[in-house]
């Protein structure tokens, strides 16, 4: 028996072990600013599931205890309730989808690493960097080679196709974790012109759709023409309606991707039935309420309040003068460190100054470096509280 090697090239992910162990020894050395710490550093939502959602899913364990309305097994790819509702929400954003191009996940997560599997090893994947971490351990792990687009503030993190690098399987995620920049139509119609000349694949991870509300804006890559021949989408509603811990998402194979003469939503299909069981009736209950009128109205609420502290937080800096991108359609905001600090460097700065934790940006790629993230995701006082600080020390 031999172990797949590849895993042995995955870098161990210090991050944010890196982010706790530092938090934990300032803790040690000055146990008296414990409660002063602010963590703006976390990707997580903090609000509770909404109350629709909640009330769908005390329906549904209902029904479980219930002979003639208790699920087993129910379809891999989802309940047609569910994705019915998907194809009209993508509908009132002139999107056409059908209900068999949609597929429920567990969350985007899985589905990004998963999808891998109707893939060729020998294909080229493009990154761009700083980059969610999932799409290059994933490949790494598949041993596939990687190339990568830079992405910097000169092209305002939102780098274009170079033709003369070949490619075969493009991630693409918009609004961008960590750099909160958002591609617009005619940016993405670049990439989708390039998968179509190349004969690539477009992964796009729309996990934070619902953050863009400039309707200029794409927030599904369906939006542009030709997209339907060389895209799959993901989609989740972790960070839409709080389903962290919850776990619901979405993939969408369109029936126009035909590679090597194969649907790959016939591959999807195959692979799903086989490998996984679908979400469960009662999770997929609650987020079937996200669409009705009282869930659409409690989740865009909660929306609202990450929303504005993004908006606390960039108008902070605005103050300041620091460059980031982000903090509009989305709730990354990514800073230029002040005085050209380092990323680390700029963490202990604000850790010991001031009690703030964020994210370093070169935990995210090399040209995070020299970068920080902060996230809208925290407590409403809290926000204004480290805004507050932050200014004061930086002013
Ligand atoms: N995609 C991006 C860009 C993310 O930042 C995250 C989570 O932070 C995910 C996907 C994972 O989403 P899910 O919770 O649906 O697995």
């Amino acid at each position: 028996m031999k172990i797949n090697q590849n895993f042995l090239n995955v870098q161990d992910s210090y991050l944010f072990s890196t982010i706790a162990k530092k938090v934990d020894e300032f803790i040690k050395a000055n146990p008296d600013k414990k409660s002063n710490i602010i963590k703006l550093g976390i990707g997580d939502v903090t609000l509770p599931l909404c109350d629709a959602v909640i009330k769908a899913m005390h329906m549904a364990v209902d029904e479980m205890s219930n002979k003639d309305s208790f699920k087993g097994y129910g379809p891999e790819q989802g309940y047609g309730f569910l994705k019915d509702n998907l194809v009209s929400y993508y509908k009132r954003r002139n999107v056409e989808l059908q209900s068999g191009e949609i597929f429920i996940s567990d969350g985007a997560k899985s589905d990004l690493g998963n999808i891998l599997d109707i893939f060729d090893v020998n294909n080229t994947v493009l990154v761009t960097d700083p980059v969610y971490p999932v799409y290059v351990d994933t490949n790494i792990m598949a041993g596939r080679k990687i190339v990568y687009a830079d992405a910097n503030e000169n092209n305002g993190f939102l780098p274009l196709p170079d033709y003369k690098v070949k490619s075969d399987i493009i991630y693409l995620c918009s609004p961008n974790n960590p750099t909160g920049a958002v591609y617009d139509k005619k940016g993405l119609k670049c990439w989708v012109d390039y998968a179509l000349k190349n004969n690539a694949v477009i992964l796009f991870d729309a996990a934070y759709e619902y953050f863009v509300d400039d309707n200029n804006l794409p927030k599904s890559i369906y939006e542009i023409d030709g997209a339907k021949n060389c895209a799959i989408e993901f989609c989740s509603f972790s960070k839409t309606a709080g389903f962290t811990g919850t776990r619901c998402g979405y993939t969408i194979v369109p029936f126009e991707l035909v590679f090597d003469g194969v649907k790959l939503n016939k591959l999807w299909n195959r692979r799903q039935t086989t490998k996984f069981n679908g979400v469960p009736y009662i999770v997929q209950k609650g987020a079937a309420a996200v669409f009705t009128e009282a869930g659409e109205a409690q989740i865009k609420k909660n929306i609202e309040i990450y929303k504005e502290n993004a908006k606390i937080i960039a108008d902070g800096l605005d103050e300041l003068g620091i460059w980031y991108t982000g903090g509009k359609n989305s709730p990354y905001i990514f800073l230029k460190c002040p005085k050209n600090m380092k990323s680390w460097e700029f963490f202990d700065y604000l850790l010991e100054n001031v009690n703030v934790v964020g994210t370093p940006g070169s935990g995210f790629g090399k040209n995070g470096e020299g970068f920080f993230r902060l996230t809208a995701f925290g407590d409403r006082l809290k926000t204004i509280e480290a805004v507050k600080r932050i200014k004061n020390l930086l002013k």
